[in-house]
This record gives C-alpha cells, sequence and structure tokens, in this order.
C-alpha cells in the first residue's frame, strides 16, 4: 500500500494511493496515519479494505508528510562507501547515529527555507524506514520484521552549522524544513528488497546524486537491529539511512543550495520530491 495525508498543513487527512494511481480518503476509516496505525494488524485491516469503494479526491491537493507523530527522527551517517569518499572521511567501523528534530518535518513538496545567514545549506536523498513495532535488542534476522514501510527523505543539512561549529552533527541536521517525507509511506509488503533500490536527486534539472540502496555499508536490517540496541524503537519513529555520492559539499568546489533553486529527488517504488528553495522567513 501507498499511504499518503493530503490537505493543509496541520490539517491534512489520511489516504492511500490506489494501484491505478488515484488519491483515495481513508479519513472515514482511521483518524489519521501515525504510530497507532502502523502495526501489522492495522496495516492487514486497510489491505482488507475494497479501495474502488473509498471516496476518491478531486484534484491535486498538497501532500503533508506520509505520518504523523514521528517520535524520533534518526539517522545514519555515511553509510554509502563512495559518499564518505567524497566526504574526505573512513568508512566507519560502526554506524554512525545522530538524531534530526521532529520539528524539521514536512511534506515532500513544501519549500525548503534557508536557516537565517545559511550558506552551506546540502542536499542528501535517503530512503527512510518507519517502524511500525517496538523495537529493542533486535537481532538482524528479526529486524525487517518491525518495518512498517518505507519513504524517501531529503536529509537537508547545513554544513557549517554540522561541521564547523562543534559538537555533534545534530546543529545542522534539524533546521525547520531540513526533513521532507513522502510522498508515500510504501509498506514493506510492497518492497520486500530495501536493498536494491535506485535513488536520485537532480538540482535545477541536472542530476547530482545518483545510487543504489545495494551499495549502503550497513545494510536497513542492521541498522534497525543496530539502533535498538541503544535505545527502543516504537511505532511510527523513522530511520534515514544515509546518502549515496553527489552531495554539494563533496563538489569540486562545493556547491550549496540557494533561493530560487529546485531540487528533485526520488527512490525506485518510493515516490518524487519537489522543493523550491527559498529565502530564510523569521
Ligand atoms: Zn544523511
Amino acid at each position: 500500500m501507498k499511504l499518503v495525508r493530503y490537505g493543509s498543513p496541520g490539517q491534512e487527512k489520511p489516504g492511500l494511493i490506489d494501484v491505478q494511481g488515484r488519491l483515495r480518503d481513508l479519513s472515514g476509516v482511521i483518524s489519521d496515519i501515525g504510530p497507532g496505525q502502523l502495526g501489522d494488524d492495522a496495516l492487514a485491516a486497510l489491505r482488507r479494505l475494497a479501495t474502488a469503494d473509498l471516496p476518491e479526491v478531486q484534484g491535486a491537493p498538497r501532500l503533508g508528510s506520509p505520518l504523523a507523530g514521528v517520535g524520533k527522527f534518526i539517522a545514519i551517517g555515511l553509510n554509502y562507501a563512495d559518499h564518505a569518499a567524497e566526504a574526505g572521511l573512513p568508512i566507519p567501523a560502526e554506524p554512525i547515529v545522530f538524531m534530526k528534530a521532529t520539528s524539521c518535518i514536512q511534506g515532500p513538496d513544501d519549500p525548503v527555507m534557508l536557516p537565517r545567514d545559511s550558506l552551506k545549506t546540502d542536499w542528501e536523498v535517503e530512503l527512510g524506514v518507519v517502524i511500525g513495532t517496538r523495537a529493542r535488542y533486535v537481532l538482524e534476522a528479526d529486524a525487517l520484521s518491525h518495518v512498517a514501510g518505507y519513504c524517501t527523505v531529503n536529509d537537508l543539512s547545513e554544513r557549517e552549522y554540522q561541521i564547523e561549529r562543534g559538537g555533534t552533527w545534530d546543529k545542522g541536521k534539524g533546521c525547520d524544513t531540513f526533513g521532507p517525507l513522502g510522498p508515500w509511506l510504501v509498506t514493506r509488503d510492497e518492497l520486500p528488497d530495501p536493498q536494491d533500490l535506485a535513488m536520485w536527486l537532480d538540482l535545477n534539472g541536472r542530476r547530482v546524486q545518483s545510487g543504489n540502496t545495494r551499495t549502503m555499508i550497513f545494510s536497513v536490517a542492521k541498522i534497525v537491529s543496530y539502533v535498538s540496541q541503544f535505545m527502543t524503537l516504537l511505532p511510527g519513529d523513522v530511520i534515514t539511512t544515509g546518502t549515496p555520492p553527489g552531495v554539494g559539499m563533496g563538489m569540486k568546489p562545493p556547491v550549496f543550495l540557494r533561493e530560487g533553486d529546485r531540487m528533485a529527488l526520488g527512490i525506485e517504488g518510493l515516490g518524487e520530491q519537489h522543493q523550491a528553495v527559498v529565502g530564510f522567513k523569521p
């Protein structure tokens, strides 16, 4: 299933994209798409619905984050060997884990706002993993059974804040608008192998990132298992799993986002995001 939330910011309704690609309203069935709707039983109940009987939504409403109520937004750094190389950093012996503020989450096509005085805002297309059931010290072999589904993520990053301002990466990762999710939450039954998905990002129509999840250093199963050794993963938590090569920081000379730029990004089977870059607004 492809689950979505559509409508004005803060007023989104739950929906799904049917096999013909039409948006169907789920608000008569569930109140929202959030932690309470992500367990296997809840998703199975949605899967049993006769989608043709659900109201079709007319027009092309804005899509919000396909998931409400995200408790933790966890990120993995340097998880593609060739991206680590372009960043000039060694391949990590263990996954690098950092947090993105949940207040940065927004819809897939909402504008991305440069932070105040930002000169080094950068892009990162990533596979997002949505946790469906509580995971605590899970084995790698069991890890994917705790996953509700997947979504495209743009892990926007302010490199000066991340790298030059001291301390952890988190300062450059959680700025407002730095977490577009979606367009869809694709349930895991539709993506039995998360380790073979093409992914890409275009800046102003030019392909800058091109990769595949098969070149991850640490697999999705490994990451879910690994993170669960340090914190309990709960339904609705999101883990974004690192970016392939082609970020602006790695270009010679580096390229960073400017007002008026346009990003388009996507992952095979998970849909596309389209973002305009806008200047800071207080
Ligand atoms: Zn990232």
